[in-house]
């Protein structure tokens, strides 16, 4: 835990997580190498022009080049039909060179998300989105595991948290984080509750936890009150708040955020009122330079994963 106030929890940098982690691979591609093996090879689909995804796919490119994955790039008109996409994903799966395999979501309007990821080889699977992946994890078995909780949990290990017997509350309950974040835990013998947008009274549910997962995608709904003091804080979500009215809102305890937002127009944040809940919480972690950096390490993880257990 890297920096701390008089009286505030502790940041959590997952910047500084995430280059340990990147470390370890680059370390172990390094091995591989010297061994006369061959990079492992990631290759990313991106269809269509979505601004948010190109980011994404750019970053992980250079991600990969700084330890060492051969990175690969199909990218698609936005009006490719599926039977193309299909077919590609069908020639990545065939190809021995190739060991993870990704499709950048969302895909454009017209084609079926998961018909893609369900076509995805569940050995090249490196989002761990396959339904074949998700039961290993169901199960308790080695397999591919979604990037953002198999990070978080690294993270939450880096730290040295107690896992066992603890009160966690997941909130959100998608496939990508909620869900596989909550077996996770449970898997580590964390007592879990998964709320969502149907939970009743979700403050009170929040104030029980010990740890605190938020992945909503709602900028700033979980308010300093909503932490029970001395609880762990891990924020997922990130939202790009251009709302002037409802920064103001969320932004009350951090007066930079909301600076940013006036003389920018836009700020990214998280689910959680992070100035708030620094007030409360034990740990926090913070949006951007929190949640964020650890998943593509656990992307370039779960490549090298599953380059060495094709036996390639
Ligand atoms: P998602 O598929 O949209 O799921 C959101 C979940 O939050 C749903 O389960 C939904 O409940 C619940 N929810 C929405 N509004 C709520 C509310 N007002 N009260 C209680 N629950 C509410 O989102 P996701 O893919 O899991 O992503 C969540 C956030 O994490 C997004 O901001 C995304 O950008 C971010 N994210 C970050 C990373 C990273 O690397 N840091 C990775 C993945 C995602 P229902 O099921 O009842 O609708």
């Amino acid at each position: 835990m890297e920096e701390k106030g008089a009286t505030m929890a502790t940041i959590l940098d997952g910047k500084a997580h995430a280059d340990r982690m990147l470390e370890e691979v680059r370390l172990q591609v390094e091995a591989r190498l010297a061994k006369g093996l061959r990079a492992p090879a990631l290759a990313v689909v991106l269809v269509g022009e979505d601004p948010a995804s190109q980011v994404y796919v750019r970053n992980k490119g250079a991600a990969c080049g700084r330890v060492g994955i051969r990175s690969l790039e199909f990218r698609l008109a936005s009006d490719t039909p599926q039977a193309e996409v299909d077919g590609l994903i069908d020639r990545l799966n065939a190809d021995p060179t190739v060991d993870g395999i990704l499709v950048q979501l969302p895909l454009p309007k017209g084609l079926d998300a998961k018909r893609a990821l369900h076509r995805i080889s569940p050995a090249k699977d490196v989002d761990g989105f396959h339904p074949m992946n998700q039961g290993l994890l169901l199960e308790g078995l080695p397999g591919l595991r979604p990037c953002t909780p198999t990070a978080c949990m690294s993270l939450l290990a880096h730290h040295g948290l107690a896992l066992k017997g603890l009160r966690a509350v997941v909130l959100g309950r998608s496939e990508i984080v909620g869900k596989p974040m909550a077996l996770m835990l449970l898997e580590q013998h964390a007592t879990v509750t998964i709320a969502h947008s149907r939970t009743r009274d979700l403050p009170a549910v929040c104030r029980e936890a010990d740890l605190l997962v938020a992945a909503v995608g709602q900028p700033g709904l979980v308010e300093g009150s909503w932490v029970k003091p001395g609880a762990v804080v891990l924020d997922v979500g990130i939202n790009r708040v251009v709302d002037l009215a409802l920064g103001e809102r969320i932004f009350a305890a951090e007066p930079r955020k909301l600076e940013v937002l006036r003389t920018k127009g836009a700020v990214l944040c998280g689910d959680v009122r992070f100035g708030e809940a620094m007030e409360v919480a034990s740990a926090v972690t913070p949006v951007p330079g929190g949640v964020g950096p650890l998943t593509i390490a656990g992307l370039l993880l779960n490549t090298l994963t599953a380059c060495e257990a094709q036996g390639r």
